[in-house]
């Protein structure tokens, strides 16, 4: 650690990405990546705009894709903010309670920015429990499907945490929404303290082109653009821009490719349930699941010798689970062939 930073970055406690293999031959299954990929329309948009333009600074607002967001969820563009993947929309957002199992930048971004928090454990089923939230904070976030459980909430249920604390911001991430759950978009008119986050890397298979979205009262758009052009006016390039207005216009791209990933989840569940896994019903691009007389670890590292890589983590409550992304069929195979006869 180099001298020259203070104590205090010496003391932040990363985030840790699932592994980006160089090796291009294995089967990734760890980091819930889209196999089917982007929609043609959203390449074709970003060849076109590969030109002399890209000297230029891009839209500081990204305005464009504001209106291909407001246009796909009926709302305002004033209701749409944008950022460089939901994980900077999350950062420039105040959070304070949260889940015990859940997505892992949580406790991070609290370390970052000096924020006191409260990890709320999940039920014995490992579901995120409504009331349990219906105490003092100073904000609430939770990812609905929650992450890495695939677990979904009802509307209502995240309704009923709304109505409990209307003094603070509830911050629902749907990274994982277009896979099964209802967006709570549809409740940003009634609750002024909602914002509903998103992003294009899962359902809309465009990881690498960062693009991150959320939606909620003007009130607090206007609060997070605050945030925003105090750290960086152009989040999102000239590239991202175009390219992620085209994919929320290419509707049919979109539900085809996410009607195959949840097609291929529904088998996947079958065949590991067949093979004796307990799998937590999922409504997310990936599965969490443990087998009752193997060690997660170890069949981690069994299927990785036959070059498939699913997710482990080394976490109180869920060290026994695997995190496995649902791939194409063949993908899909290649890890059930890999874990044989159990
Ligand atoms: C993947 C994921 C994100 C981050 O998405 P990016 O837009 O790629 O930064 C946010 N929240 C959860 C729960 C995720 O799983």
């Amino acid at each position: 650690m180099s001298k020259f930073w203070s104590p205090f970055v010496k003391s932040l406690v990363p985030y840790v990405p699932g592994e980006q293999p160089k090796l291009a031959k294995l089967v990734k299954l760890n980091t819930n990546e889209n196999p089917y990929g982007p929609s043609p329309k959203a390449l074709a948009a970003m060849q076109g705009e590969l030109n002399d333009n890209l000297r230029l600074y891009p839209d500081p607002n990204g305005d464009l894709l504001k209106q291909a967001v407001a246009q796909y969820y009926g709302v305002q563009t004033a209701q749409v903010f944008l950022g460089n993947g939901s994980d900077e929309v999350l950062a420039h957002i105040f959070h304070g309670l949260f889940p015990d199992i859940s997505y892992s930048f949580y406790p991070v971004y609290c370390g970052l920015y000096g924020i006191a928090f409260d990890a709320v454990p999940l039920d014995e089923h490992f579901q995120i429990r409504a009331s349990d939230y219906a105490k003092p904070n100073g904000g609430i976030i939770f990812p609905n499907p929650n992450a890495p459980t695939g677990c979904v909430m009802a509307l209502d249920a995240v309704e009923q945490i709304l109505k409990a604390s209307p003094d603070s911001v509830v911050v629902v991430d749907e990274a994982y929404i277009d896979f099964g759950g209802e967006t709570a978009i549809s409740l940003v008119d009634r609750y002024p303290n909602l914002l509903v986050t998103q992003t294009l890397s899962k359902s809309r298979s465009l990881a690498g082109l960062r693009v991150g979205l959320a939606v909620g009262h003007p009130d607090l758009i206007e609060a997070l653009e605050r945030i925003k052009n105090s750290f960086n006016s152009y989040p999102l390039d000239r590239l991202a821009i175009v390219g992620a207005a085209a994919a929320f216009e290419d509707r049919e791209h979109f539900e085809k490719t996410c009607r195959l990933v949840i097609d291929s989840r529904e088998r996947v569940v079958a065949q590991l349930q067949a093979k004796g896994f307990e799998v937590l019903p999922s409504a997310a691009n990936f599965i969490f699941a443990r087998h009752p007389q193997h060690d997660a670890a170890a069949l981690a590292a069994k299927v990785r010798e036959q070059g498939v890589i699913v997710r482990h983590f080394k976490q109180e409550r869920i060290a026994q689970f695997l995190r496995i992304s649902i791939g194409t069929p063949e993908q899909n195979q290649a890890l059930i062939d890999a874990l044989g006869e159990l």
